[in-house]
C-alpha cells in the first residue's frame, strides 16, 4: 500500500511566470557531455561497475522464477513496445527522408522547397501545436532553445533558435505495475509513440520549407527544455512534474528555425510539495534518490551535470538496479502524488493489469 505521506493532494492549477522556475549556478554550469549519460557509459566507461551489463542479463533466471509480472509474456510485451522507436528509421531524423518511390521530390513540382512566410509567430505556434495533438502529443510548448541544454558534444547550428518540446502520456495501468515488467511496456510504447509524432512533426516544419532537428532524448536535455517551454516543474525523483499527468510521460523534442512564438515557463508548487513528500525516495529499490529535505547543488555521479540546485539523483544506481531487476523501472513515476491524482491508482498487479480494459 503506497500513501501520501502529506497527506495532501498536490495542487496543479498553473500560475505563469516570465524565468524558468529552477535556479543555476552559472559558474558551475556546464554544457552536459552526451558520453556522460548512463548508457553511454555502458558501452563506453570500463571503469563503471555497469560497463557492457545490459538489463536483460537476468532474463531467463527471472523468467524461471515464476513471480508475477515478470512472465515470459510480460518480457514478450516489454520488449514488442520499443519497435517503432527502434526500426522506424524517420522517427529521429534530421532530414526529410523519402521513404516512397513516388514523392514530392520525384514527380510533379516540389512545392516545399520555399519558405511559407510566417508573419504571426504566435499563430504559427498554435499550427504546430495543433498539429503536435493531432500525431498524437498528450501536451506541447515552445520555447528558445536555451543552449545551455544542448549537449556539449553535438553541434547545432546557430539557426535552430526555437524548440517545440512535446510530452506523451504513459499508460497508467502498465506503470502502475512497476518494477514488473507491463512499466517497461508503457515506457517502451511511450518512445514509440515519440518517433511516430517528431516524423509527422518534423515533416510538418519541412513542407513549410524551414529545418526540424527531431530529437528523444539525444542531442539537448529534454527536462529544462520541457519546463522552459512551460510543460512542468522538476521534481525530487529527476523528472518533469506535467499538471495534467505528473512525471507519467515521455518527453521529446524539435529544434527549428520555423519562427515561433515561445511559452511561459509554469509554477505549481512542486519544489515545496517535494521536500515534505519523499514518496519516490522511499519507495526507490536502489536508494537512488535523495531524502534531504532541500535541493543542492552536490552532485552524486557521474552522470549528473552540475550548475543546478535541486535533488541530484544517483542514475548509476538506478541502472544496477534495472540490471538486477531485470527490466527498468518507473517505480519513482507510479508512486508519485502528482501521478495518483491523473491516474487515480498507484499500485496495481500484473494480473489486474491484464485484466483490465479487456472486454
Ligand atoms: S527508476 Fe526506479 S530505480 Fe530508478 S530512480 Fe526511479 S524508482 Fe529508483
Ligand atoms: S517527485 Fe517525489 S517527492 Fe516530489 S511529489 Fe513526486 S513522489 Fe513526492
Amino acid at each position: 500500500m503506497i500513501s501520501n505521506r502529506t497527506g495532501k493532494v498536490p495542487k496543479t492549477e498553473i500560475r505563469k511566470i516570465e524565468q524558468p522556475p529552477y535556479v543555476v549556478d552559472q559558474s558551475k554550469l556546464r554544457r552536459f557531455n552526451s558520453k556522460n549519460t548512463v548508457f553511454d557509459r555502458v558501452m563506453g566507461d570500463s571503469s563503471w561497475e555497469g560497463y557492457m551489463r545490459m538489463y536483460d542479463e537476468k532474463i531467463l533466471r527471472t523468467i524461471s522464477e515464476g513471480k508475477s509480472g515478470y512472465s515470459r509474456v510480460d518480457f514478450a510485451l516489454a520488449y514488442a513496445s520499443w519497435i517503432v522507436h527502434d526500426a522506424f528509421e524517420g522517427g529521429f531524423s534530421w532530414k526529410k527522408i523519402k521513404p516512397y518511390k513516388i514523392s514530392v521530390d520525384t514527380v510533379g513540382i516540389d512545392w516545399t522547397k520555399t519558405k511559407y512566410e510566417v508573419d504571426d509567430p504566435y499563430r504559427m505556434s498554435i499550427f504546430i501545436k495543433r498539429a503536435a495533438r493531432l500525431f498524437g502529443a498528450s501536451l506541447v510548448g515552445v520555447c528558445k532553445l536555451n543552449r545551455d541544454w544542448v549537449y556539449a558534444d553535438v553541434d547545432v547550428p546557430e539557426k535552430f533558435e526555437n524548440a517545440i518540446v512535446m510530452a506523451v502520456e504513459m499508460d497508467a495501468d502498465g506503470i502502475a505495475t512497476s518494477p514488473a515488467a507491463p512499466a517497461a511496456a508503457a515506457t517502451g510504447v511511450g518512445y514509440s509513440k515519440m518517433a511516430f509524432i517528431l516524423a509527422g512533426v518534423g515533416e510538418f516544419v519541412r513542407n513549410l520549407g524551414y529545418e526540424a532537428i527531431q530529437c528523444g532524448n539525444d542531442t539537448a536535455l529534454s527536462i529544462p527544455l520541457g519546463i522552459d517551454a512551460g510543460l512542468g516543474e522538476l521534481g525530487r525523483n529527476g523528472l518533469l512534474i506535467t499538471p495534467q499527468y505528473g512525471p507519467r510521460v515521455r518527453l521529446c523534442k524539435i529544434l527549428t528555425d520555423l519562427p515561433l512564438e515561445p511559452d511561459k515557463p509554469v509554477e505549481f508548487g512542486v519544489k515545496e510539495f517535494c521536500k515534505k513528500c519523499k514518496l519516490c525516495a522511499e519507495h526507490c529499490e536502489a536508494g537512488a534518490i535523495s531524502m534531504d529535505d532541500e535541493p543542492s547543488f552536490e552532485v552524486v555521479c557521474r552522470s549528473n551535470n552540475p550548475g543546478a540546485l535541486k535533488w541530484y539523483v544517483n542514475v548509476e544506481r538506478c541502472y544496477l538496479y534495472w540490471c538486477e531487476n531485470a527490466v527498468d523501472c518507473s517505480t519513482c513515476i507510479k508512486v508519485c502524488p502528482y501521478n495518483v491524482a491523473s491516474a487515480g491508482k498507484a499500485n496495481i498487479s500484473a494480473k489486474e493489469f491484464w485484466e483490465s480494459n479487456v472486454k
